[in-house]
């Protein structure tokens, strides 16, 4: 079979070029930035349709959803599944997906934070970032695929010379590589402290640009978050920071509200989440070759990479016939 070229090595590169490796193709996974410093490693990370407009993403996220519980069960990837709860301040219908995912059940004013009217409990897969992402290159390494540290790459196709089919997983670098003036980073900031007994995800609903959020990790926690357009900084927000931490010990249990709001602040997480009008996933003939895009994820990457990996070796396989 062909070999193909992957570049990029967050969550989209990597899980394309294990759903192709799987598939029986030879590949490499090239990118100027290793998986634990990918955007991807920033992420808190939950599963969850989130900072994404496109209506295939529910197909996308529930397959990756299935993925990500045969993983849960694989000790060493990362992967939990975990219950918790989703709630609003004002009375609204849950999201359909939730009907499709373990553990519904809609739960009352008396069981949600003050203020909260109206919530619905589910269970969803929280994986622990850095450790997922090491999961998939072992996979990967163990079917004879490497991921290489390359210089940053100008235009994708001058990968070219290295293989005819390119399979461009770059994220918010597409922006500058294909080029694609529709992409642009929302920027995003977690909080993690170290996990006071917090065993269960919350999560406020709908979308909102100061979104409050709780991911337990074993014995640390991800507070979240931010939601902040046209600001591709990186620099923590130590007050932004601050505000995050209050909000959620606004959500958690009584007994452990104190806890949070009063913990050391352990680290502050900032990312730029690739976002664009619709997650670019399609094949583009050249002269010298095939590119098959699979980028722009938005806030979802992880919630969707599953689905679009899947697809976009399905592109690929319809390449090389
Ligand atoms: C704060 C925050 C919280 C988030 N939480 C969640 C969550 O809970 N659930 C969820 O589903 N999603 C979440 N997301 C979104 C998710 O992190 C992204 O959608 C996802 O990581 C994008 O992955 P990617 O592989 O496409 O891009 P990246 O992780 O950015 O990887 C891109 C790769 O391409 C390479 N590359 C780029 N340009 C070049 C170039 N010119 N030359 C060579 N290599 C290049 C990079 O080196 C890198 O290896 C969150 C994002 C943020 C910022």
């Amino acid at each position: 079979m062909a070999d193909i070229l992957v570049l990029g090595a967050g969550v989209s590169g990597l899980t394309t070029a294990l759903s192709l490796a799987d598939a029986g193709f030879t590949l490499r996974v090239v990118a100027d930035r290793l998986p634990p410093d990918t955007t991807s490693a920033v992420a808190g990370a939950i599963w969850g349709p989130y900072v994404v407009s496109d209506d295939r993403v529910i197909d996308w996220s529930m397959r990756t959803w299935r993925r990500l519980r045969e993983f849960s069960e694989h000790s060493g990837s990362g992967v939990r599944l975990l219950s918790g709860v989703e709630a609003a301040t004002e009375e609204v219908s849950p999201p359909g997906w939730v009907h499709e995912v373990d553990g519904f059940a809609l739960v009352g004013p008396g069981d949600l934070p003050a203020g909260y009217v109206g919530g619905w409990r589910y269970r969803a897969p929280a994986v622990e970032m850095v450790t997922y992402l090491g999961y998939l290159t072992k996979r990967l390494a163990d079917r004879g695929v490497t991921v290489e540290l390359i210089d940053p790459v100008n235009k994708v196709e001058e990968l070219f010379s290295l293989s005819s089919i390119v399979v461009n997983c770059a994220g918010l670098g597409s922006r500058e590589l294909v080029p694609d003036s529709t992409l642009r980073g929302i920027r995003g900031q977690l909080v993690v402290i170290d996990n006071p007994g917090l065993t269960e995800f919350f999560s406020d609903y709908p979308e909102s640009s100061v979104p409050t959020y709780i991911v337990p990790q074993g014995d640390y926690v991800v507070l979240g978050g931010t939601i902040v357009q046209n600001d591709e900084t990186l620099a923590p927000d130590l007050r932004a920071a601050e505000e995050i931490r209050a909000r959620c010990a606004g959500v958690v249990p009584t007994r452990l509200e104190s806890a949070v709001a009063n913990a050391e602040i352990r680290a502050i997480r900032v990312g730029l989440r690739p976002a664009r009008p619709r997650v670019r996933l399609e094949a583009v003939e050249f002269d010298d070759g095939v590119v098959v895009h699979n980028y722009g994820h938005g806030g979802s990457g992880i919630t969707m990479s599953w689905g679009c990996a899947d697809d976009a070796r399905g592109l690929v396989q319809q390449i090389v016939g």
